[in-house]
């Protein structure tokens, strides 16, 4: 995958996670880092343990947020494969995950053919 591409669905990808820290309620502006860091950098730099505390933090009741914990993995997931270049190859038998699908999934980690077998089994 090119680099053009890659910083596209890495994008994606960040524009899925804000979207989803926001619906728990969890304002990015805040998580600004002092150090000057720009807000991508930081947005990346959210992990699961912090949203953990900050939803404890802000007493946040997790009710229904299990899906979106589950996707915020997915795509701290996925953007760790952008950065060590192993972005949208299927888990399951390596070949390439349809583009048309990474658009419309970013955060996917089987191409259409394994996903569909998964969802049979
Ligand atoms: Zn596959």
């Amino acid at each position: 995958m090119n680099k053009n591409k890659k910083e596209k669905f890495k994008k994606l990808l960040l524009e899925e996670k804000k979207k989803i820290l926001k619906s728990l309620g969890i304002n990015i502006e805040s998580l600004k880092k002092e150090d000057g860091g720009n807000k991508e950098e930081s947005l990346y730099n959210i992990h699961m343990a912090d949203i953990a505390t900050l939803m404890r933090e802000q007493e946040k009741k997790a009710i229904n947020a299990t899906k979106e914990l589950k996707i915020l993995k997915l795509i701290d997931e996925a953007l760790e494969k952008i950065y060590n270049d192993a972005y949208g190859v299927c888990e399951k038998c390596g070949e390439k995950i349809e583009e048309e699908r990474l658009a419309f999934i970013p955060y996917c980690k089987l191409c259409i053919v394994c996903q569909r077998e998964e969802d049979l089994e």
